[in-house]
C-alpha cells in the first residue's frame, strides 16, 4: 500500500490510497480535478471514496468525480447525503477489493457523524485530529471530542496520521504559546519551518510525535495542565473542563470568535 497526499483547495489533502495492481481509494474529496489527474498520471482504477465528513471541502469534488468513476462511497451513517451509498458506523469493517480493510471509529465533535479509517498502521483521521491540533467544534461537546480524541490516542503510537488539513505550521504558533519549554514542540517547529520551506506537506505525522506536541492530546500533561488552570484562573478542573479550556483558549489565540 503506498499513500500520496493530493493538496485541493487552500488547504486540504486529500489521501490517494494505492493497492495492488494498480487499484486505489480515495479518502475525501475537497476538488475532483486534482483528484481524477493524479488518478489518470499513475494510470489508477478508483475502487472507492471513503469520506470523513460532510463539510463541503471534503465533499464539494465528489459529484464530478463519481461522473468521471462510479465507484461506491464509504462515510458516516448519520450524516448520510444522497452521495453516501456504503453507510458506516462506529466498530464496522469493510473491504475493498486490491486495496485494504478499512477500520471504522466514530469520532463525534467537529461533526456529529465524523468518522475515522484506519488500516495497516495509518489513521485517516479528516478534521479530528490535526498535526499539533485538532477540529473546531461545530456540532459536538468538548466532552465528545475529548473521547474522540483518546480512541485515537488508544491506537498504537507508531500510527501514522493523515489528516484534512495542512495546519501544522498555525497550529505550532499556539502550541508554542501555550508550553513554551516543551523540547518536542521547538523540535517540530524547527522541522515544519524546514518542510514548508522547501514546499513539502508537514503529515503524515505520527501518533507517537503528536503525543508529545499536541496541545489537544496533552490535557494530562502536568505542565500543560498548571498553564490551562492559570489561564482560566481556576486551581484545578477536570479533564473534560481542561480540554474544553485549551480549545477556546486556541480560538481566541487565533482570533476566531469563541464559541
Ligand atoms: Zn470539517
Amino acid at each position: 500500500m503506498q499513500i500520496y497526499a493530493i493538496p485541493v483547495l487552500d488547504d486540504n489533502y486529500v489521501w490517494l490510497i494505492e493497492g495492488c495492481n494498480r487499484q486505489c481509494a480515495i479518502v475525501d474529496m475537497g476538488a475532483a480535478a486534482p483528484v481524477i489527474a493524479a488518478v489518470e498520471a499513475r494510470g489508477l482504477t478508483p475502487r472507492a471514496v471513503l469520506l470523513t465528513h460532510h463539510h463541503w471541502d471534503h465533499t464539494a469534488g465528489l459529484a464530478d468525480f463519481l461522473s468521471r468513476f462510479a465507484v461506491p462511497v464509504y462515510g458516516p451513517t448519520i450524516e448520510a447525503q444522497s452521495w453516501v451509498t456504503e453507510p458506516q458506523n462506529d466498530g464496522d469493517t469493510f473491504s475493498i477489493p486490491e486495496v485494504g480493510t478499512f477500520q471504522v471509529i466514530a469520532t463525534p465533535g467537529h461533526t456529529r457523524g465524523h468518522l475515522v479509517f484506519t488500516t495497516e498502521g495509518a489513521a485517516f483521521t479528516g478534521d479530528t485530529l490535526f498535526s499539533v491540533g485538532c477540529g473546531r467544534l461545530f456540532e459536538g461537546t468538548p466532552e465528545q471530542m475529548q473521547h474522540s480524541l483518546d480512541r485515537i490516542a488508544a491506537l498504537p503510537d507508531d500510527t501514522l496520521i493523515y489528516c484534512g488539513h495542512e495546519y501544522t505550521a498555525d497550529n505550532l504558533r499556539f502550541a508554542r504559546h501555550a508550553e513554551p519549554d516543551n523540547p518536542a514542540i521547538q523540535a517540530r517547529d524547527a522541522e515544519v519551518e524546514e518542510l514548508r520551506r522547501t514546499g513539502k506537506p508537514t503529515v503524515p505525522t505520527s501518533l507517537a510525535l503528536e503525543k508529545r506536541t499536541n496541545p489537544f492530546l496533552r490535557v494530562r500533561a502536568q505542565d500543560l495542565r498548571d498553564a490551562i488552570c492559570r489561564h482560566a484562573g481556576a486551581a484545578s478542573m477536570t479533564d473534560a473542563a481542561a480540554f474544553a479550556t485549551v480549545r477556546r483558549w486556541k480560538d481566541d489565540f487565533d482570533g476566531l470568535k469563541p464559541l
